[in-house]
């Protein structure tokens, strides 16, 4: 029997909608076998998840989606099979959050001062339920008060660079992010590769700078690849010597059209990430 992975999700622990125990559960009705949680800059939800997990019979991997700023834009670096209490990654991560207060609360100022949104912040942390803020809650924040139709709609207008509410990221660098992960046990992915805006030979330059500083995989399925995508990522992974993942980037039921555990299988020739895993067994 193939066991059927999904190795990038998200719970209210960061911008998800599900809690973490109900994250698990529905990927258990969706007949996942290994499933990692990989909130933004956080492992706040993985004991409770790893407590549910237990209890379903799944395959729970400890992982997070690390956000990194590279040549100026912001790209995400996945770790799977992370020890959570690696205090190097613990305090990286907590760096990040409070980079994220203070940006929380900048992107309010800037959308109060440019945009004539008030209120926004207080919003967005109202729906982040005490834990991280993202922008993620800003754009449910701006839909539900009826400042525009769609949180894609959000991000298109008031969210991304030259918009209002844009503030640039100071995130971790890349080479220091990969460590953390390295340091803490674990494998450290690029997620959603094709989702960047970067040309081919940009990417490519991540890509060996990446494996340079010791990253192992990349996201070669996605819920955000076409098929297309996924077949030039996976040339990418060959020649670049990187592991493949598979991961939804599941955020929540309310994104019917990303579902868990629907992931197509890896394209023919990739080396999968969990390959000596022995959770795949
Ligand atoms: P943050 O880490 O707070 O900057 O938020 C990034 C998150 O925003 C991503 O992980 C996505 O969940 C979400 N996001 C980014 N761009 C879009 C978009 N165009 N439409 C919907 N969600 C988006
Ligand atoms: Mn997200
Ligand atoms: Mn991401
Ligand atoms: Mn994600």
């Amino acid at each position: 029997m193939t066991r059927r992975f999904d190795l990038h999700t998200h719970s209210t622990a960061s911008d998800g909608t599900l809690a973490p125990a109900e994250l698990v559960e529905r990927a258990a009705d969706a007949g996942v076998d290994v499933l990692a949680l990989t909130d933004h800059d956080t492992l706040e939800g993985v004991s409770e998840a790893r407590e549910a997990a237990r209890r379903r019979g799944l395959v729970l991997v400890p992982g997070v989606e690390i956000s990194v700023t590279w040549q100026g834009g912001t790209i995400h670096v996945v770790g799977l099979d992370v020890d959570p209490r690696a205090p190097g990654l613990t305090a990286g991560l907590a760096g990040q959050r409070e980079f994220r207060d203070w940006r929380a609360r900048e992107i309010g100022r800037r959308l109060e001062r440019d945009a004539g949104i008030s209120g926004a912040f207080d919003g967005a942390l109202a729906l982040s339920n005490g834990r991280l803020v993202s922008r993620t809650h800003f754009a449910r924040h701006l839909v539900a008060s009826g400042r525009a139709e769609s949180v894609h709609g959000v991000f298109r207008r008031f969210l991304k660079p030259g918009k209002p509410g844009h503030v640039p990221g100071q995130w971790a660098p890349l080479g220091e992010a990969v460590s953390w992960i390295r340091e803490a046990g674990g494998q450290a992915v690029i997620a959603h590769p094709a989702r960047y805006p970067l040309t081919r030979n940009k990417l490519r330059r991540l890509f060996g700078e990446f494996v340079e500083a010791g990253g192992v995989g990349l996201e070669v399925v996605s819920g955000s690849h076409s098929r297309d995508d996924q077949v030039v990522m996976a040339a990418h992974a060959s020649d670049f010597g990187l592991l493949a993942s598979a991961g939804s980037d599941y955020h929540g039921p309310e994104n019917p059209w990303m579902e868990l555990g629907r992931l197509p299988p890896l394209p023919v020739g990739c080396r999968p990430i969990w390959g000596n895993w022995r959770a795949a067994a």
